[in-house]
């Protein structure tokens, strides 16, 4: 395999850990409720996908820029057994020296031991699913935990010697007020982290709170309510020093997550463990869903790949300037080089540009404040 046309590709490597203690009534990952007999076969499964990559050098040698546990929740997982996998991962494709190691958490779930321990072993960055600090917003979205717990969960973090901390939040939760949303930042910028993710509620099928929905026990996220909870979040955050690169992300500077930025950026990353997904050299796969197939596929000696396409140029430059357009620092037009004679994808962009959503400035492509909100259209008309 090769880098044609991208020379200086970074690589990340993802770790899909697909268990939690309970499932919070907004969650439509993939997932189990963690169980000791689930979690050996995995991680038995885990091990061979990594060995049958190292075999096919599916990385062509080169070595991690980036390593992210995620999930599910890694940290339902012993600390032993992470930094088996993360020393398994070192042995097998070989990790760049001050690379980011990336591990998310739930606060229920870590121990000054395990944090010590994780610590100890490399992981650099370790992120919090807290999504609010108040805690009948957290009962209200099925979180079984309370912010005094975060705030215990951070500070034990930083003894045992993280400085890369994030915390993951929710705004638009059922009940909660601009204000309520703004004491969360507030009570989470006293726990002084280096980075803060943001998302909006939103009702995915299949969960708890689509059915809660659907039966009128819950009301629907209000869209302009969240509007103003984006807002008056990002202008706190600002002021607080933070930087905002990307749609959900505020960052200290030289704090943004490197591994995202992979995904944003279009670099190269291999995802391993059930629903994870991949680009490598211009081709996309992804793992089956179902944790099942996932052990059986493995233990019958296959990858388990469901899906799997190589992009023509065209495709892959279009996916470079979606992706990219999530940062706010937008893209560089230089990136279009593929037009198509028909002139079809200089239209769709000035379209965009019209409606407002779209600007072209100083030689790049960005999303407008406006643009931002319907990002996943934009997205859509633009594939
Ligand atoms: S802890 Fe995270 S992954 Fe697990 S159910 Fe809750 S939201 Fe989903």
């Amino acid at each position: 395999m090769n880098n044609v046309g991208y020379p200086f590709m970074r690589v990340g490597l993802y770790l899909h850990v697909p268990f939690c203690r309970t499932r919070c009534h907004f969650c439509a990952f993939t997932l189990q409720i963690h169980r000791a007999d689930r979690v050996g076969r995995y991680l038995g499964s885990l091990s061979r996908e990594i060995q049958l990559h190292a075999e096919k050098h599916s990385l062509a040698g080169r070595r991690l820029d980036t390593v992210y546990f995620g999930g599910g929740t890694p940290t339902t997982l012993e600390a032993s057994q992470l930094t088996g996998v993360l020393q398994n991962v070192r042995d097998s494709f070989g990790v760049n020296e001050g690379a980011e190691i990336s591990i998310e958490a739930h606060p229920d779930t870590v121990t000054e031991d395990s944090l010590g321990r994780l610590a100890e072993a490399g992981f650099t960055r370790i992120s919090f699913g807290a999504q609010s600090m108040d805690d009948e917003e957290l009962l209200q979205i099925g979180r079984r935990t309370s912010g005094s717990r975060t705030q215990g969960a951070v500070r034990m973090a930083r003894a045992a010697g993280f400085t890369n901390i994030n915390l993951d939040l929710i705004y638009g939760v059922p009940g909660q007020s601009v204000d309520g949303w703004l004491a969360t930042i507030e009570d989470v910028l006293a726990l002084d982290p280096a980075h803060v993710s943001c998302y909006a509620l939103t009702v995915e099928e299949k969960t708890r709170l689509h059915l809660d929905v659907r039966r009128g026990d819950v009301m629907e996220p209000d869209a302009s309510l969240q509007n103003d909870m984006e807002n008056a979040g990002a202008g706190r955050l600002a002021a607080a020093g933070f930087a905002r690169y990307e749609i959900s992300n505020y960052a200290r500077p030289g704090r943004a997550c490197r591994h995202n930025l992979l995904y944003w950026e279009g670099q190269d990353y291999l995802g391993l463990g059930p629903s994870a997904q991949s680009y490598l050299d211009g081709r996309r796969f992804g793992n089956t869903e179902s944790v099942q197939d996932y052990d059986l596929t493995l233990e019958r000696g296959r990858l388990p790949v469901a899906e799997s396409e190589l992009l023509t140029a065209d495709q892959r430059e279009r996916e470079r300037v979606v992706f990219g357009l999530r940062l706010i620092q937008g893209v560089e037009q230089g990136l279009l080089r593929h037009e198509p004679p028909d002139g079809t994808w200089r239209q769709a962009l000035d379209q965009l540009t019209r409606r407002g959503l779209l600007e072209e400035r100083a030689g790049r492509i960005r999303l407008t404040d406006e643009g931002r909100r319907y990002a996943d259209s934009v997205a859509v008309e633009l594939l």
